[in-house]
């Protein structure tokens, strides 16, 4: 019985995620031949909203909680079909009942973390300023140039809290007046939200959207897409309207301005990735790749899937907190796909994206292949 009471449920709430999309779609399967999933095994979006629609889906499975987000179905679909929203709202009639397949118990330990810390990382909330201490970086104080919204990873995770450093050491290099939230800053929640867990994003959210009215806040500039997706295209649901930009775009400004010069040399071949949450999501292609040709002896190359066609990390969707199988990770494949264009560098500019990449390349064992690279670590290195 405990599963029927679901199947109802997801109907209405899918009407109401994605609209009369049980008469939209035609089942023409055109999503399922662009979706990364199918690099690495079945996975049938078009079967997925087929189920749906007759109130069949099995919430207990694993498919409902695939979809990475990465917006590539949604651009291509003929009849305007949102799968992202489809796939969230089964996930929240799954969270709701609390009914999780194994692999995805590890993303329910990141919302206990975000609920009682206001991080996914199970990171102390009072620690969220570590990475700065030796930095002299201040905490936030109005009239400030810009609030710098670090993000959960550069705060917390070892390998991340270097793209803080880097971005926190060239914004004082360049002049620019910023400060930081510290342990006021909580999560953006934006993941959290594909995840099905509403309740806690829009906590996650509120809090923010008070932490930056009481501090005045106008300007935000973000290392994370993911962040700058949130605060641009779904803070706005509040009632509020923040400046918001993204590091790359940032950076590019402050060297157009003539705030931030470029000195030294970088001989290196360097391919870019493209994250979901700022190409696809946010059409943000040009400013990543502009900064990387304002770098001296940088030579940018592409890779066989870039810009709209950018394979997805794997990272989206609250993905990066649950267990995927060596053999089905997307980062894999993106990584075998940079190193075929003989690049000695993949630089990209999301800590979701260089978390996975990071984790193949010990896994494909090309330490000594191919760097990854956050952008700002490229241009710390410049100036
Ligand atoms: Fe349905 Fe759109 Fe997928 Fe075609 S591409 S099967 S119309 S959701």
């Amino acid at each position: 019985m405990e599963t029927i009471a679901p199947f109802i449920e997801v109907i209405d709430e899918i009407k109401e995620a994605g609209g009369e999309i049980f008469k939209m779609c035609f089942q023409c399967g055109l999503c399922d031949a662009v979706c990364p999933w199918n690099k690495v095994r079945p996975f049938s979006m078009r079967k997925l909203i087929r189920e749906a629609a007759f109130g069949l889906t099995e919430i207990e499975g694993e498919d409902i909680w695939r979809c990475t987000t990465c917006g590539t179905c949604p651009a291509q679909c003929p009849r305007g079909v949102k799968q992202i929203d489809v796939s969230v709202a089964l996930r929240r009639v799954a969270t709701e009942y609390d009914v999780f397949p194994a692999s995805v118990k590890s993303a329910r330990t990141a919302r206990a973390s975000l609920i009682s810390e206001g991080n996914p990382l199970q990171g102390e909330r009072k620690k969220r300023a570590d990475w700065a201490k030796d930095l002299s970086v201040k905490t936030y104080a109005e009239g400030m140039e810009v609030l710098y919204f670090v993000g959960c990873y550069l705060s917390y995770d070892p390998r991340m809290k270097k793209v803080a450093t880097a971005t926190a050491n060239i914004l004082k290099k360049a002049g620019v007046e910023f400060g930081i939230l510290g342990d006021q800053e909580s999560c953006c929640g934006e993941s959290i939200r594909k995840t099905g867990s509403e309740q806690v994003f829009k906590d996650l959210a509120r809090k923010n959207i008070k932490t930056f009215i009481d501090n005045g806040v106008k300007k935000i500039i973000v290392s994370s897409p993911h962040c700058f997706h949130t605060f641009k295209n779904e803070y706005p649901e509040f009632m509020v309207n923040f400046e918001v930009i993204h590091m790359s775009q940032y950076l590019l400004e402050l060297i157009n301005e003539g705030r931030l010069e470029l000195t030294g040399e970088y001989p290196q071949k360097v391919t870019y990735h493209d994250p979901c949450y700022l190409g696809r999501h946010n059409n943000v292609y040009d400013e990543p790749r502009d900064l990387l040709k304002q770098v001296a002896g940088l030579e940018l190359v592409e890779m066989e899937a870039s810009r709209k066609n950018s394979l997805c990390c794997g990272g989206g969707g609250g993905r990066i907190w649950m267990d995927t199988p060596q053999k089905e990770r997307f980062s894999d494949i993106r990584l075998k796909q940079a190193e075929k264009t003989g690049a000695q560098v993949l630089a990209t500019s999301c800590p979701y994206c260089i978390t996975n990449f990071e984790e193949s390349r010990l896994n494909l064992e090309y330490e000594k292949v191919i760097e990854v690279k956050d952008i700002t670590e490229i241009i710390s290195d410049m100036i």
